[in-house]
């Protein structure tokens, strides 16, 4: 399950012990905008100009890995980390580049997730090729001027050496060692390939004269080959860096890849025609052993808590297990819902809400205004799209 931030009218329940009781009335679930799921697999968080930064724990295992290697050189522990640091911030100001620009043009900025090959930073929307073109650049761009500065500072005090002599690490050479990162941060990030910022570089430039989804598509596909040479070149030369590297690259330019797959095949497709119509819902009196045996008896994961016809809130499979460890059997299912989950029209264009459902078991509620007409799961999503795609092979198959 996707993590979901904890419900905050979580607050308003009375702790009656061995018991959790709702307090009276219960209102339906409020107005304000959902907030999409966090990427998952990610620790520790804090806010740069009002934006959650959170790390990945792959992020994590690097910063380890740079420690480590760094130690036993003939540099201090002081610089290692300051070396480490360093570079951390780098990648970092270089996602506030993204925001920064992409604020300008009204795009607000979800997070940014830091992984090993670099920052991702998640716009709220899709921006347009234009937009696109300044915010993928000015990120690169960045990392180009921290490594001017840093360059034309070492040049100034007579200390530049030679860059082969960089792979000694010393304490002399940290900031021409900070600068050269930048440089690599630099040339790595504008690689023409998806997910790099070149990647989408690229893409803004083609959709000039290409559609989108064509755009989008020789994109990720170079990001693809790209990963294999890397990967190969990894291998050959017993890199593993390199190896794990392109694992990455890989994986995010076939995200991509399926990302737009998915927004073709869905493309003038509403949110009703995948929905699930046929689903079980909870009443807001009834317990988690309910919810459990309910579980148990369906093959449905989440399940809708109902006030009459008016809907409450959501209990997630994880939630109902939280809650079942932590409450027991007996807390009411109103305690343990989610009171904000994601709401769709059934008339939105499921293309649109697509990004929403990214985590595995996400689900949503389907409103026609308070009416609660259906859920959307990713994984009916999946499914949907799988069957539009085979019934498209079909047509192929037919028409020759
Ligand atoms: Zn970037």
């Amino acid at each position: 399950m996707s993590k979901r931030p904890a419900a905050p009218a979580l607050s308003r329940v009375i702790i009656v012990p061995g018991r959790i009781v709702p307090d009276t009335p219960l209102s339906p679930i409020s107005d304000d905008k959902p907030k999409p799921a966090p990427i998952s697999g990610t620790v520790g968080m804090f806010r740069i100009f009002g934006v959650p930064v959170r790390l990945h724990f792959t992020f994590i295992l690097l910063l380890i890995f740079l420690v480590f290697i760094g130690v036993g050189g003939q540099q201090s522990g002081a610089t290692t980390a300051l070396y480490v640091l360093a570079l951390f911030g780098s990648v970092l100001l270089h996602e506030i580049g993204h925001t920064l620009v992409a604020r300008h043009y009204g795009i607000q900025t979800i997070e940014i997730v830091m992984f090993p090959i670099g920052g991702v930073s998640r716009p709220e929307r899709v921006p347009k090729a234009r937009e696109e073109f300044w915010i993928a650049i000015s990120g690169p761009l960045v990392n180009a001027l921290i490594a001017a500065a840093l360059f034309a500072w070492v040049l100034a005090r007579h200390q530049f050496v030679p860059i082969h002599l960089l792979r000694d690490p010393t304490d002399a050479n940290l900031a021409e060692r900070i600068g050269a990162g930048n440089f690599l941060l630099f040339i790595f990030n504008l690689l023409p390939a998806y997910p790099m910022d070149g990647g989408r570089v690229l893409r803004s430039l083609l959709a000039l004269f290409k559609p989108e989804e064509d755009a989008t598509r020789i994109a990720a596909g170079a990001g693809q080959v790209l990963a294999a040479m890397v990967g190969l070149f990894g291998l050959l030369s017993s890199n593993f860096m390199l190896v794990f590297i392109a694992m990455f690259i890989y994986i995010g330019a076939s995200q991509e890849g399926a990302a737009v797959r998915g927004r073709l095949l869905t493309a003038g497709v509403p949110v009703r025609a995948a929905m699930i119509t046929d689903f079980r819902t909870l009443s807001h009196g009834q317990s988690i052993r309910d919810a459990g045996n309910l579980l148990l008896a369906t093959s449905q994961h989440d399940f809708p808590v109902m006030h009459g016809d008016s809907v409450l809130g959501l209990l997630t499979r994880a939630a109902l297990v939280r809650a079942m460890l932590a409450e027991g059997p007996d807390a009411y299912v109103a305690s343990a819902m989610d009171r904000n989950p994601r709401r769709f029209s059934p008339d939105a264009p499921l293309s649109d809400v697509l990004p929403d459902l990214s985590g595995p078991h996400a689900c949503a509620l389907v409103m026609d205004g308070e009416r609660l007409v259906g859920l959307l799961t990713a994984e009916n999503v999946s499914a949907f799209i799988l069957l539009r795609q085979v019934s498209q092979q079909q047509a192929r198959i037919h028409a020759h």
